[in-house]
């Protein structure tokens, strides 16, 4: 007792298992299965360790600028972070600060629920339908806030730019989160619409279309009025989260876009040719835009090939949660890794 009545008690996030041997089909977290761009490895070999003596940039200028010259809007338009993950928790602090509760659906990034009760925001999770698709209705209800992942996890479907401008435009009194994580594998960014209406955040990530879990870097582009409150609330609380590694291989990652292209459509190619295949052996999935397919088996139950697979060295995601317990999310890897998790299925499933 005593000092522990005090504690701020939550149950945090459990990210997807990273496994350390050797040999393992690695598709559970929604990581990239290509290398970051040469040029990365480059910036890399180039870097001067004796600059870290210093402090980084805290604008982490170099980024952000390479960010605003790639999306054509202004520096100040940009927000750098540590991950979104980072970029998600500072926007959480930052615009919900009311006592109405903040939206998000109920099947959805697990994140975010838990800074609601990290932060004290009130929340509340309308229901998907029956498809996983969103009900826009129930975001133009009162609220405090309203945080849409597009393309949705771990579903993969994604709303159209018209459904979240609308849900933008009918909420002038809120702050409208798109978390754009999986964005580039098809979807349409909201980030044209940031010049149109201030109270909308778009929220982006290196881990997935540019191979770059790893170093941990995200990034939001809004308003400049909304960056100047979130960079107000990031500088209270660490001026110094990105790193100077960071800041450089980012940027080197931005200049690079034919490869980024390449891998994305690559990622692309190698999902549509997997749906086909999966439908053919009698899973059914929403239509994923994403690096990863939400797939559920017609005899089979979802927890059973989990641990099939697992066995097998193949990872996959499976969440014991109500309405998704029957379904496997399974990322995209290389062709070669989803030749070995097809084969390895049509002998379970034949
Ligand atoms: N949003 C969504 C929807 C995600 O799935 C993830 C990845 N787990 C993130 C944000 C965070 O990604 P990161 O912190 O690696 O940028």
């Amino acid at each position: 007792m005593g000092w522990e009545e005090q504690v701020r008690r939550v149950v945090p996030y459990i990210p997807g298992e990273q496994p350390k041997q050797k040999g393992i089909i690695k598709l559970n977290t929604n990581e990239c299965p290509y290398p970051p761009s040469p040029l990365v490895k480059e910036y890399a070999a180039a870097f001067e360790t004796e600059l870290l003596r210093l402090y980084p940039d805290p604008e982490a200028s170099l980024l952000v600028n390479a960010l605003a010259d790639y999306y054509g809007v202004d520096a100040d338009q940009v927000f750098v972070g540590v991950g979104s993950d980072d970029v998600l928790a500072m926007s959480f602090l930052t615009f919900f600060n009311s006592e109405k509760p903040v939206l998000f659906p109920d099947i959805t990034y697990s994140f975010y629920d838990v800074w609601a009760e990290l932060f004290h925001i009130p929340y509340r999770c309308p229901e998907l339908d029956n498809d996983f698709r969103l009900v826009k209705e129930d975001y133009l209800t009162e609220n405090g806030g309203i945080v849409i992942p597009n393309p949705n996890a771990p579903t993969g479907l994604f709303e159209s730019l018209d459904t979240i401008e609308e849900i933008v435009a009918g909420n002038p009194d809120s702050m409208v989160i798109i978390d754009e994580a999986y964005v580039d594998f098809g979807g349409v960014s909201a980030m044209s619409l940031v010049d149109k209406y201030d109270n909308l955040l778009v929220v982006q990530t290196f881990s997935k279309s540019r191979a770059m879990a790893g170093i941990r870097i995200g990034f939001a582009v809004g308003s400049k009025k909304a960056i100047g409150y979130l960079k107000d609330v990031k500088f209270s609380f660490n001026s110094y989260t990105m790193n100077a590694p960071s800041i450089a291989w980012g940027t080197a990652s931005i200049r690079d876009d034919g490869y980024f292209k390449e891998t994305v459509g690559k990622i692309i190619n190698t999902r549509e040719r997997v749906k086909k295949e999966l439908a053919g052996l009698g899973f059914t999935f929403p239509d994923s835009m994403s690096n990863f397919i939400f797939a559920s088996h017609e005899t089979i139950p979802a927890a059973e090939l989990f641990q099939a697979l697992k066995q097998e060295g193949i990872y996959v995601r499976y969440f014991n949660k109500p309405r998704i317990d029957n379904y496997l999310r399974i990322t995209v890897g290389t062709d070669e890794e989803m030749d070995r998790l097809l084969t390895f299925l049509k002998q379970i499933i034949h």
